[in-house]
């Protein structure tokens, strides 16, 4: 081999290995293929008469590749991605904490990948009581009576719990009509009460970004079936009149849910039961480490007072005379099923593991150690970015944009650079009540060195706003796309991939582009 000719081969790998090879995302060719099989050693049967209407008149139109092109491809893929694998995933709200390696492991271990939601409850007794043992931990930690792992995400554990209250309401005779929100809230929680046939009723924060009760006692009425409370808020404050909020609600009959995306903050320190929480959901995928994102499993267990107990969705555990775990599915007063089978087993395993793994102790650090690296990242921080509230921060942080956006470089700019400098943005312009938000949750898995690489990126990019803001303005400059239309992509977002003309139908043109 020559050398250019040598030269020449390095090039085209490197090529291969950074982000702007130009190679095209369509690597189908005709007659690839992945696997081969053995040969026939049983008589052959006709696939039309086995299948009947099942039976497909032609083949899918599947991509054809060989193997190793189909590992390069993903593994291609992977590297053009961020991760919390990577580095620091600060995305507020989100609580992007590192996944645990014990959770996988033990979450893959064969009696428990293995087992079957329809194996016969004498069988399951081992999955039955990871089950239960996540329910008490779950209730331990958020001092509540009773739970139910069925909800499937977090939006869907709030759905959930407003469908209990509402069975609350109804059983003593009257749903009500309205439920009380926030204006900080996280916009699932609005959503959740119109699903669930209620008229929204907008609060307004105070001057602290917190609940104003005097407001909230005139607002409270008799057709008031509940309030939604996300605590600590979504700007990271804590609720210190979380006792009157709760009395107040209480005195007219309405319940107070909470939204507990935010237990990260709170977990091993203090309890929604005991400060006045009749009802409220918790994110596995957040505060309890399941993985998190990119359209995965999530689990939105719902915990509450023994008052909401009886209308907890069908079935719940319980165990018999015979000293073993069975499905109660006997439950009259129940709202039902809000999720076949038992939920996402899978992140139990892991939740539990996790929770197991910290010990009461270790959660409690755990809780601690995320609201040091909030506010530590806030100190660093206070002198360059606007902090529109100066409550004290709990798990997340939230800077404005106000003093960048004088030079025309808005949150969504800022967080754009931040790619350039290797990490994953923060959340841009949540919540709404804070323009121009910059929402930073560095959580607990970060060390001092890698939030300081994290605030030095931040640090440099304000002196970049105001010495060169054409450079944030048109960043990223180091991805393979640079801006995305986010409008197309959320509206027409092309999900899956989508082969050439199939039934004579052409598809998307958009899907071949990518
Ligand atoms: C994440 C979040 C939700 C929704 O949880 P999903 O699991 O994404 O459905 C609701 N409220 C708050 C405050 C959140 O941060």
């Amino acid at each position: 081999m020559t050398e250019e000719k040598f030269i020449g081969n390095i090039r085209k790998v490197t090529a291969h290995l950074t982000q702007n090879e130009g190679l095209s995302f369509e690597k189908s060719s005709p007659g690839k293929k992945a696997y081969r099989l053995a040969p026939l050693d049983v008589p052959e049967v006709d696939p039309a008469a086995l299948l009947g209407e099942a039976h497909r008149s032609r083949n899918a139109a599947l991509p054809e590749l060989s193997e190793i092109e189909i590992i390069r491809h993903f593994t291609r893929l992977s590297t053009w991605n961020y991760a919390i694998d990577l580095g620091i995933y600060p995305l507020g709200s989100c609580t992007m904490k590192y996944n645990p390696r014990v959770n996988e492991f033990v979450s893959r271990l064969e009696g428990i990948a293995e087992a079957h939601p329809y194996q016969p409850e004498s069988l399951s007794q081992g999955s039955l009581e990871i089950i239960r043992l996540l329910q008490d931990c779950l209730i331990e930690i958020t001092g509540m009576d009773a739970i139910t792992l069925q909800p499937a995400a977090g939006a869907h554990g709030e759905f959930t719990g407003i469908l209990l209250a509402r069975a609350y309401h109804e059983s003593k005779g009257n749903p009500r009509k309205t439920v009380i929100i926030p204006d900080s809230a996280h916009g699932t929680n609005p959503a959740t009460a119109a699903t669930c046939g209620y008229q929204v009723v907008n609060l307004k924060s105070n001057a602290k970004g917190g609940v104003d009760v005097t407001a909230l006692a005139q607002m409270v009425k008799e057709d008031t079936a509940a309030m939604m409370l996300t605590n600590p808020s979504t700007i990271g404050v804590f609720e210190n009149e979380i006792h009157r909020i709760a009395d107040v609600l209480h005195e007219k009959g309405a319940l107070l849910y909470m939204d507990g995306a935010n237990m990260n903050a709170l977990v091993g320190k203090t309890r929604p039961g005991d400060f006045g929480v009749d009802v409220m959901h918790l994110n596995l995928h957040k505060t309890f480490s399941t993985p998190h994102g990119g359209g995965g499993p999530g689990s939105g267990p719902v915990a509450c007072k023994k008052i909401l107990e009886p209308f907890l969705p069908t079935p719940v555990l319980a165990r018999g005379e015979d000293g073993l775990l069975h499905w109660n599915y006997d439950r009259p007063q129940s709202v039902g099923r809000v999720r076949m089978l038992h939920g996402n087993f899978g992140m139990f395993v892991r939740a539990l593991a996790y929770t197991l793994a910290n010990g009461a102790d270790g959660l409690r650090q755990t809780t601690e150690d995320a609201v040091l690296n909030a506010n530590y990242i806030r100190k660093q921080l206070e002198d360059l970015y606007e902090l529109p509230y100066d409550t004290p921060s709990m798990h997340e942080v939230v800077f404005s944009d106000k003093r960048q956006a004088r030079n025309g470089v808005k949150t969504g700019d800022i967080a754009k650079r931040l790619i350039d400098y290797g990490f994953h943005p923060y959340t841009t312009s949540f919540p709404l009540i804070v323009p121009g938000a910059l929402m930073i949750e560095p959580t607990e898995s970060e060390s001092r060195e890698e939030l300081d690489l994290f605030v030095d990126a931040m640090r440099q990019i304000a002196r970049e706003a105001e010495e060169n803001p054409e450079l944030i303005k048109t960043a990223p400059h180091s991805t393979r796309i640079s801006r995305l239309d986010e409008t197309t992509a959320a509206r027409k977002p092309v999900l899956r991939w989508q082969g050439p003309a199939e039934n004579g139908v052409e598809v998307d043109t958009a899907a071949k582009e990518w």
